[in-house]
């Protein structure tokens, strides 16, 4: 049988997933991606924002000569570009709509004295340098702006998708609690099984982490996530969700069921990274919205963002596996169908992080319900907003947890089905090189 190594080496994935030395970051031309965001008050103003870029002759080059998609996206040079100012972006976007992804062309030179309006990274796990980045054209919305062919974005089959047999073997396994792993500003949550009286996850959700500007909030002494082999649910698709993919790359011999990637070139590049090795199922419109075993419901979230279009998971659990625990990823609240249909829950990851929240919709809880949230210690967002928490106390639910604020991190948070919410430190209690054991509480 041919091992992973075998049939996908490093070579031949992307220098932008490596966790290596950056190099030199390409200057020039590059054709950049945005996904149109919710609009936000002004208070928000002042964040940087993010495009997703290919390198413009590459991408002419390589298209040229027909490659085929995986090998494209193996080849192509990728940048993040992190604009200073969103002011020259949003007068320039005509009338594109929230979840849109529209294309500039733009070029990039070196900071000088007195020119620099961004950063350049030039893998995702990069700390980034100082750019100018000058606009040079508006090329359109998606499927008209798009330098890059159809053909080379995944789009999923809704008659071949979602191997439900992926989830099987661990639906009927008898669960211990929720952990939300300390992985700085970004998010890793799994279902955990007990064993002699310690934990280890079972399914992830979502194996992200810090990230760009909130790489050091990364816990440095995080030294990785095992069993390999447990499947991977990706509530979507952005980087704070997947990228310790790149610090872990064991992580891609796992299953992974993931929502429809958008049309940008890093989150295609991994989606064709996962397809090329067999190991993604996707879940796409057209095939049924909600999936349900034993222990988990995922949903389909109903809004057009990729924030507030990936799965929501609730995990089941305890004696007569009533208990709930909502897993909303990044989605607004009022896009989750379960929490829209006011389904209660004792447990709750909150949204996105502690952002700010576009709704007023908050998830109803039981009785005694706990509340975490997977954030990175010192973050650049200022997550999680006071506001947030407030309305989640409005709501009826206690303060939450948080990830990496307590001890010496990393710093876990653990919900037993049967139990009062823990704060957990990494100790794998099997001396695995791994930090998502939990050891006997
Ligand atoms: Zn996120
Ligand atoms: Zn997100």
């Amino acid at each position: 049988m041919s091992t992973l190594d075998d049939r996908f080496p490093d070579s031949n994935r992307n220098r932008f997933f490596s966790s290596g030395e950056p190099g030199e970051r390409p200057k020039g031309r590059f054709y950049a991606a945005f996904e149109v965001a919710e609009p936000i008050e002004n208070e928000e103003r002042g964040e940087p924002v993010y495009l997703e870029c290919a390198f413009a002759d590459d991408v002419d080059q390589l298209v040229d000569t027909q490659m085929e998609p995986g090998r494209f996206w193996n080849k192509v040079s990728l940048s993040v570009l992190a604009l200073d100012d969103e002011s020259g972006i949003y007068a320039n976007i005509g009338n594109s709509e929230p979840g849109d992804i529209v294309w500039f062309e733009v070029v990039v030179s070196p900071a000088t004295v007195n020119e620099d309006n961004g950063m350049q990274y030039g893998q995702l796990l990069d700390a980034g340098e100082r750019v100018h980045i000058h606009f040079r054209k508006f090329r359109g919305s998606t499927s008209q702006g798009s330098p890059i062919p159809p053909h080379y974005w995944l789009k999923g089959n809704p008659d071949r998708e979602l191997n439900p047999n992926v989830l099987g073997g661990y639906s009927s396994m008898k669960s211990a609690g929720v952990a939300v792993f300390d992985v700085g500003q970004g998010a890793s949550q799994a279902l955990m099984y007990e064993d002699s009286g310690h934990f280890f996850p079972m399914l992830y959700v979502d194996v992200g982490g810090g990230v760009l500007q909130n790489l050091s909030t990364f816990p440095k002494n995080f030294k990785g996530f095992c069993p390999h082999d447990v499947p991977i649910i990706l509530s979507h698709w952005d980087w704070d969700h997947w990228s310790s993919v790149c610090r872990f790359p064991d992580l891609l011999k796992s299953d992974w069921i993931a929502p429809l990637p958008p049309p940008k070139p890093i989150q295609q590049s991994l989606s064709w990274i996962l397809r090329g090795l067999g190991r993604l199922s996707l879940w796409v419109r057209g095939m049924p919205p909600t999936y349900r075993t034993k222990s988990m419901l995922l949903e389909l979230c109903t809004g057009k963002t990729t924030n507030d279009s990936g799965i929501a998971v609730t995990l089941f659990g305890g004696a007569r596996g009533t208990k709930r625990c909502l897993l909303p990823g990044d989605a607004g609240y009022r896009y989750i169908p379960s929490v829209v249909a006011n389904e209660r829950f004792n447990a709750l990851s909150i949204t996105h992080h502690g952002g700010r929240l576009h709704s007023k919709q908050i998830p109803i809880p039981k009785r005694g319900a706990r509340a975490m949230c997977s954030v990175g210690s010192g973050n650049s967002y200022k997550h999680p907003f006071w506001e947030t928490i407030d309305a989640h106390h409005d709501g009826g639910w206690p303060t939450p947890i948080s990830t990496g604020h307590y001890g010496s991190r990393p710093s876990h948070v653990f919900q037993p089905w049967n139990g009062p919410l823990r704060v957990v430190s990494d100790a794998c209690p099997f001396a695995h090189p791994c930090s998502v054991g939990i050891p006997s509480i």
